[in-house]
């Protein structure tokens, strides 16, 4: 059969899903076509969404009208905020969600706004010159003028459980194959990683009493903006336990027979999210790695042991298992396992996610070397968004790393590529204090506006919260009171060190919702100028020539390491500069400063 859209999203997991609906919203005719559609939107690993660095790109998708959020709230079985105590800049939203409400939510949507599914797998592509015309299946063929593929797992997937080693992108699911042989005509570098996944267990065989509860918030917390609109399910709680030493001494005895250490796996694994093997050998001097113990719905007595993941044999696991407080009579519903597949290096991309060789093939997701739902969510939107620019001839959409994190999500895949999955931090941002989880909305409004991706609803959200903030903002500058004999606004006493939120709040009767956020930009106002003083001087980065740096270990204040790069570079100007690996803006204001001192000794 043949087939003709707009444009066509392959893969139903994070990514795809994301691409498909801002395409939609963008008023193009799309098509998604999935290995299986009964299981678009699945959570392949743990059943939860947020976290440091996740929550902030979870909110720059709702920002943009993404449906990550409203899932979330509308499956989330536990809200957490974390790092309550640090600064706002860091603190992060974590949602554990029902896996099967997830789905649905997510399956609804797609019905909802009638995006047309087709069961299938994509093989090959044609191609005119450089433009691909056709993603071609066994049976069928799907015309279209952009194509988004997001693979994930799937792309020559293995799954590996201590020697076992079988074909499939995730458990029960088989493998892709076909798509690496276009891209190695293409002559993209393509790559493997791997990922793993605890066994997962059956509460009814778990002793909770002997656990340590972990409760959610008191108070309500929600992923999405539109908050209320999306009610959450029944909340429930998770608990902790821990690994000990019997736990340690039956993994670190059978390590050869794991998958990762037997030689079976090439792909390197995620290095913030290690599997139990790997932090026993990598930690040897730890006596216990903590486990959360999550449900994975309010229906479900499917439990996700969080920090377990492995790909020992099956009898290992179940030892190890029964070793843990409170798992001695754990029934195993499910082994982890391992799973290695084929990553596309993401240097083979422009900003815009289109490959460098086909203008209209975007990448997005795992098959760009990443893990992590949002990650991939994140990456689907930016491809879908400027795919979808691609089939209106219109001009493509870059996010800035000045202003979101997935700005720094695509800058960072684009210009330094990975060497292990990818995840997010907030750490990996230098203007952390600017990309907040709470202002994603105020950061990503413009353009959610100007591409005319976010309904009437969510633009009247975000009005009625900024004209909230403004009232609470006046009434600080309102509000006076004497302090040592002066007589200071409650604007002033948000900066200091000597009031907190608390005796701000109390002084000036301010109760609402968003009045941290308020008192947060007031706060770090000063800091903020000065970064954004710093990013503005960055701007026209093409300005500053480097021509005559004849040798950067003259550069006082650049690394070793940074003075040997530049020197082999030979960056014609600032901007080259900045895309050249390790180059942070600290690295150029070094540079700006190096470029001012010859400018004065030409003067002289
Ligand atoms: P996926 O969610 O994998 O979706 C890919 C989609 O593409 C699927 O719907 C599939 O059917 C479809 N597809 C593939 N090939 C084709 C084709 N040729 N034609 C048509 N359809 C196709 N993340 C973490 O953050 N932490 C973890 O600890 C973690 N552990 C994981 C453990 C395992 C075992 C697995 C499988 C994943 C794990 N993840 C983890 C990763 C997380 O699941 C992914 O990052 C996320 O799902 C990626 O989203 P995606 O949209 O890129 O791909």
């Amino acid at each position: 059969m043949k087939y003709i859209f707009d444009l066509i999203v392959i893969g139903g997991g994070h990514a795809g899903v994301e691409a498909a609906l801002v395409a939609k919203r963008s008023g193009l005719n799309v098509a998604l076509i999935t290995l299986d559609k009964t299981k678009t939107g699945r959570m392949s690993c743990n059943p939860a969404i947020g976290g440091i660095g996740k929550s902030h790109l979870a909110k720059e998708i709702d920002a943009l009208g993404g449906y990550m959020a409203e899932a979330t709230d509308l499956s989330g079985i536990q809200f957490r905020t974390l790092n309550k105590k640090k600064g706002p800049a860091v603190q992060a939203t974590r949602a554990q969600t029902d896996k099967i409400l997830y789905e649905k939510a997510i399956q609804e949507k797609l019905n909802k706004e009638k995006i047309e599914i087709f069961d299938d797998e994509i093989k090959d592509f044609r191609t005119h010159k450089t433009r691909i015309e056709k993603a071609i299946s066994e049976n069928n063929e799907y015309e279209a003028k952009a194509f988004v593929l997001t693979t994930g797992t799937f792309l020559n997937g293995t799954i590996l459980i201590g020697h076992t080693k079988q074909e499939g992108g995730r458990i029960d699911e088989k493998k892709s194959t076909g798509l690496e042989k276009f891209f190695q005509k293409q002559e993209l570098t393509l790559g493997r990683l791997k990922t793993g996944t605890p066994p997962r267990l059956s509460s009814k065989t778990i002793n909770y009493s002997l656990l340590e509860p972990q409760p959610g918030d008191e108070t309500e917390a929600y992923m999405s903006y539109l908050e209320k609109k999306n009610k959450h399910p029944k909340q429930t709680s998770c608990h902790i336990t821990q690994t000990n030493e019997r736990t340690h001494d039956i993994i670190e005895k059978n390590i050869k027979k794991s998958a990762m250490y037997s030689g079976l796996i090439s792909g390197v694994g995620p290095r913030y999210c290690p599997s139990i093997e790997d932090k026993i050998v990598r930690f040897s001097e730890k006596k216990h790695h903590q486990i959360f113990v999550e449900p994975e719905g309010l229906e479900s007595d499917w439990v996700y042991p969080n920090g377990v993941s492995t790909s020992l044999p099956k009898e290992v696991q179940q030892e190890y298992i029964h070793t843990i407080k409170g798992f001695e009579k754990a029934e195993i519903l499910q082994y982890g396992y391992a799973v290695e597949y084929d990553y596309i290096d993401p240097r083979n991309l422009n900003k815009t996610l289109a490959t460098k060789k086909n203008p209209n093939l975007f990448l997005a997701g795992q098959i760009n070397g990443t893990t992590g739902y949002e990650e991939a969510g994140a990456q689907g939107i930016v491809a879908g968004i400027n795919a979808s620019l691609y089939v209106k001839n219109e001009e493509p959409w870059i996010p800035q790393r000045q202003n979101s994190y997935m700005g720094v999500l695509v800058d960072d895949l684009t210009r330094l590529g990975v060497s292990e999955p990818y995840r997010m931090f907030t750490s990996r941002a230098e203007h952390r204090l600017l990309l907040r989880q709470d202002n994603a909305d105020e950061r990503m409004f413009e353009t959610a506006k100007k591409l005319n991706i976010i309904s009437k609803e969510r633009e009247e959200v975000f009005l009625k919260k900024q004209n909230e903030k403004e009232k609470i903002k006046k009434k600080l500058q309102e509000t006076k009171i004497m302090v040592s004999g002066l007589k200071k606004t409650a604007e002033e006493l948000c900066k200091r060190n000597d009031f907190t939120e608390e005796e701000v709040k109390k002084i000036t009767k301010l109760t609402e919702k968003n009045f941290t956020e308020v008192y947060f930009d007031i706060r770090y106002s000063g800091y903020i100028d000065k970064q954004q003083r710093e990013l503005d001087k960055m701007k026209n980065l093409e300005e500053y020539s480097l021509g005559l740096v004849f040798d950067y270990k003259e550069v006082v204040g650049l690394s070793g390491e940074l003075q040997e790069r530049l020197n082999k570079e030979k960056p014609k100007n600032l901007f080259e500069a900045s895309n050249i690996e390790g180059i942070t803006p600290a690295a150029l204001n070094v540079l700006t400063i190096h470029l001012k001192k010859i400018d004065a000794i030409r003067a002289t």
